[in-house]
């Protein structure tokens, strides 16, 4: 970016330079907000995570023209006293840390509880007490099920928007009964999102909530023996990629039948900027990030995802491009599930102005590539590998 190009806000006040704390910075949505930060804005970040593969390219080496304006800071924040400091030296702090994958949140509850309510807990503190703005990940998982999805099958209710399109500020948070621990993950993010609010209301807290719809892009998760647990089960988009990957069918849990709105992290990261540089606008809200125009259910994502690995791949697809599987055979005991989840977008675009652009097609195209480009060869390497005996 060039030093003389005046950034200017929504309300066209010039863009000051300002140092963010981005807890989580490692991730997937960590990494390309910082690509983002570093590439477009003048502002420094602090980037804190226990990892820092997905954002060595922004690190090293020190003739990149953003170096001195980012920094990595390996720090677990369940427990390292640095972290009030990072804090405490930025103007902005970004939580992103979370257990955010649906497999764990029924196999290990706890840990989920843990990650996504108390270890935010300090950040919060630290947040409130040195009068720091925060903008908080929280999720779309908050609202669970919809209001629709305990009509009847037949009621013409099931097709009016009133049951089904998410509200920030009216529609009701509805998950399954404690048994049922995948809602465990939502009901951690829910009381987080309370905390928040009441600190908002009580002490004064500048805050901003978001809550992403299903973002996809590169980078995200990771692909099973090749840079993640041979063992681990990524979010959606990752485990269609591996069976691709590895020609294997792509398993449908429960039938496929859920249905999900997708956006493409690049439109994504652009609300999250607006927030960032607009605080007027954006502080006090809780901002659904997605876009309905892109709702499929997961089994056409299978299809789609299929059709556009052949195209970019070269190769054609299997024969059994698909296959069932039960959600207690995916996912064990304790899964369920939110039937449909369309964003309303009334808030963000009345506060921001913010709208998504890229279709479904173009970002599966794009990710897919970029899943292609770095994972085909070691995948082709390690099936041809002999097993040990
Ligand atoms: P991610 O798993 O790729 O990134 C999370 C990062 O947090 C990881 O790099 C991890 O190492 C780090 N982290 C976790 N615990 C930590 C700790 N104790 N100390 C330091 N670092 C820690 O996930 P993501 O997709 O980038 O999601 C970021 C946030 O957005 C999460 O809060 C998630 O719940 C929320 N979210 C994302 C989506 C989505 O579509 N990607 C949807 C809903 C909610």
């Amino acid at each position: 970016m060039s030093a003389s190009t005046a950034r200017l806000d929504l309300d066209g006040n010039t863009i000051k330079p300002i140092t963010i704390c981005m807890i989580g910075a490692g991730g997937f949505i960590g990494s390309h907000m910082c690509e983002k930060l570093m590439s477009e804005t003048p502002h420094t970040v602090f980037a804190v995570d226990v990892h820092n593969d997905k954002i060595k390219h922004l690190l090293e080496p020190d003739s990149l023209p953003w170096a001195g304006r980012i920094h990595f800071h390996r720090i677990n924040i369940k427990n390292d006293s640095r972290l009030e400091g990072l804090i405490k030296s930025s103007d902005l702090t970004l939580n992103l840390a979370a257990i955010c994958t649906p497999a764990d949140y029924n196999t290990r509850p706890l840990d989920t509880i843990y990650s996504n309510f108390i270890d935010g807990l300090p950040v919060v503190k630290y947040c409130s007490d040195n009068k720091k703005r925060l903008i908080h990940f929280s999720t779309c998982e908050i609202y669970g099920k919809t209001i629709g999805s305990y009509l009847p099958n037949n009621s013409p209710l099931r097709q009016d928007p009133a049951y089904y399109i998410l509200k920030e500020d009216t529609s009701p948070c509805i998950f399954g009964s404690v048994e049922k621990q995948r809602w465990s993950y939502a009901c951690a993010k829910q009381l987080m999102e309370r905390l928040i609010y009441a600190e908002g209301a009580e002490n004064g807290l500048q805050f901003t909530i978001v809550r992403p719809f299903n973002w996809i892009g590169p980078r995200m998760d990771f692909i099973p023996g090749i840079d993640g647990p041979s063992d681990g089960v990524p979010r959606v988009l990752a485990c269609f990629s591996n069976n691709l990957l590895r020609r294997e069918p792509l398993k449908l849990v429960d039938g496929g039948e859920s249905q999900r709105t997708f956006v493409y992290i690049k439109d994504a990261i652009e609300a999250v900027l607006l927030m960032i540089e607009n605080p007027g606008r954006a502080n006090g809200h809780i901002f659904n990030v997605g876009n309905p125009n892109n709702e499929v259910t997961v089994r056409q994502l299978a299809e789609m995802m299929t059709q556009v690995y052949s195209k970019v791949s070269g190769e054609d697809s299997i024969k059994t491009p698909t296959i069932d599987v039960s959600s207690k055979e995916f996912y064990g005991e304790g899964y369920d599930d939110s039937d449909k989840r369309i964003p309303d977008m009334t808030i963000i675009n009345k506060q921001l102005g913010w709208n998504p652009k890229t279709p479904i097609w173009e970002m599966l195209e794009s990710t897919l590539t970029y899943q292609y480009k770095t994972y085909a060869e070691a995948i082709k390497q390690t099936i041809a590998k002999p097993v040990a005996s």
